[in-house]
């Protein structure tokens, strides 16, 4: 094993204590809970945060909205994309740093987390700063005709709906919070992120990061602490608008809860029962690789990621062999290690959640690979593939946000359709083939947000994402964001 060497910011940033950010300042309550962040490659607490007190929400939310109100309003769209800009920047100067605390809270492999997590975020950032000063009404005709001869025309406005509450998950606590970040600074709404308690860290530095970079204190104020935090966020009346990106139970509970705080706005992006469809025409080698890099990256911790595989029933046999021996001959080990394939799962529930799908999998489904916990400390699995008891099996229907996939054979394309479908979800699926004709035939008739062909799970900033049914309400990147951060105004002029 020959872990990369831990920097030197990062080895001072863990022993740091840790609280919330807040108007520009990092704040803590020695008297309040602390809460541990635990290294899931073994297990050992690294550092830990003071939860945010009632009295910390409060001035969070109370210093966002000044900031609304004030400096951002004064700052003009164009400079608010150059200080988008100069934080994409400083995030790729300060990239190991933060892919390190990434990999050291989440388990996340140390390439991934700079090449996807941290480089990434950038990207995006840069996407939505040139988005700043694009955002428009536009100007129409009414349509009544003129009673006595005067005339009259009419436009919108775009205007920033205020404070936003960006609730961010574990899973990929950059790349979503930055989501969020590039979402409301582009269209010049402030933001309070509420990272998950579990990865708590990166997003407190990038809050600093933004100082840095000359993004007014106040206009990005970070919160930590569980999900009794969010609740209060989602409660409070000068919050305008709730952006949570988490599971599909708290998602519902977050959308009520907004709902009953005063209508506030809410755009919910929810987990997934994400299906592929293999075609009997399609290249299996390359099938295989496909589906080993997205189900199983970030060992399947992805809201998008397959789990339902419908194969062709010609080509079941071969695909599932040739997928058990892939999977089985990853290197699983330390994230921090640059060869390993396979890292931990991120917490211990999440972990005691897998073993749990685990144990019902070996009394019910024929394993192909996988199915165990790896002996030793941390929180580590196997990659796993069953094959599902029928199109009704239990691991076809509930999320595992695991790595396991179910396969399925199917006959038809008819069937085909029905079986992927037949889910309460919707927030991607993907169809493999060498046949484009089919493709297309196919996509028209699925039900999810995004289909993608001859991939799966990848996400571009101008390609709107988002679910169908129960995974979620709303659409990010692209433009289609714009509609969830600003109110449209209209104005009628009569003369
Ligand atoms: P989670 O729903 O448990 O928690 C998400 C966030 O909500 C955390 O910050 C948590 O502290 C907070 N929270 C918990 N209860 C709350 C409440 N009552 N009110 C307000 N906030 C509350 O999700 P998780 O376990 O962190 O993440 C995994 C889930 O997220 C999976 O289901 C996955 O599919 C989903 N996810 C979806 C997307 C997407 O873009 N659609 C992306 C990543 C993850």
């Amino acid at each position: 094993m020959q872990n990369v060497t831990i920097t030197q910011f990062v080895q001072e940033y863990l022993a740091r204590r840790h609280g919330s950010f807040i108007n520009g300042k990092v704040v803590f309550d020695e008297s309040a809970a602390s809460i541990d962040i635990v290294n899931p490659a073994n297990g050992e607490p690294i550092s830990s945060f003071a939860a945010a007190t009632d009295a910390q929400v409060e001035e969070a939310v109370l210093g966002s909205r000044a900031a609304f109100e004030g400096v951002w309003a004064k700052t003009s769209p164009y400079q608010r994309g150059v200080l988008i800009n100069k934080l994409a920047d400083l995030i790729e100067a300060n990239t190991e740093d933060l892919a390190q605390l990434e990999c050291l809270c989440s388990g996340k492999a140390i390439n991934l987390a700079r090449g996807l997590e941290v480089a990434q975020s950038a990207v995006f950032l840069r996407y939505f700063a040139g988005w700043a000063t694009k955002i428009n009404g536009e100007t129409m005709t009414p349509s009544l005709p003129s009673m006595a001869g005067e005339s009259y025309m009419a436009y919108t406005t775009r205007e920033p709906v205020g404070v936003v509450a960006g609730i961010v998950p574990w899973n990929f606590p950059v790349m979503i919070g930055i989501w969020k970040i590039a979402s409301a600074l582009s269209t010049g709404c402030t933001v309070i992120l509420k990272p998950s308690e579990f990865t708590p860290l990166t997003l407190l530095r990038i809050a600093e990061l933004a100082i840095e970079a000359g993004i007014p204190a106040g206009v990005i104020n970070v919160l930590n602490g569980t999900g009794s935090i969010g609740q209060k966020l989602i409660a409070h009346p000068k919050v305008s608008k709730v952006s949570f990106t988490g599971s599909v139970p708290t998602g519902i509970a977050v959308g009520k809860a907004a709902m009953d705080a005063k209508l506030t706005r809410a755009t919910l992006e929810l987990g997934g029962k994400n299906p592929a469809a293999l075609l009997a025409d399609v290249d299996i080698d390359s099938a295989v690789q496909g589906i080993v890099y997205t189900a199983f990256s970030h060992q399947g911790q992805i809201c998008a990621a397959p789990e339902r595989l419908y194969v062709h029933r010609s080509i079941v046999q071969e695909f599932s062999k040739k997928l058990g021996e892939t999977l089985s001959s990853l290197k699983i080990g330390s994230p921090l290690d640059e060869t390993v394939q396979f890292g931990p799962l991120s917490n211990k529930p999440h972990f005691d959640k897998v073993l749990d799908f685990f144990s019902r999998a070996s009394v019910s489904n024929t394993i192909i690979c996988g199915g165990n916990a790896v002996p030793g400390p941390g929180y580590f699995v196997e990659p796993t593939v069953i094959l599902a008891n029928g199109a009704d099996d239990p691991f076809l229907r509930e999320e595992t946000f695991g790595p396991i996939v179910c396969i399925q054979p199917f006959d038809d394309e008819d069937e085909l359709v029905q079986l992927m479908n037949d889910s309460p979800y919707g927030l991607g699926a993907s169809i493999w083939t060498n046949n484009l004709s089919k493709a297309f035939t196919i996509i028209p008739k699925l039900e999810f947000g995004t289909v993608w062909v001859n991939m799966h799970t990848f996400l571009d900033p101008a390609v709107p994402f988002g679910g169908t049914k129960a995974s979620g309400i709303g659409r990010e990147f692209g433009s289609a964001f714009i509609d969830d951060y600003t109110e449209l105004k209209s104005v009628m002029i009569r003369y």
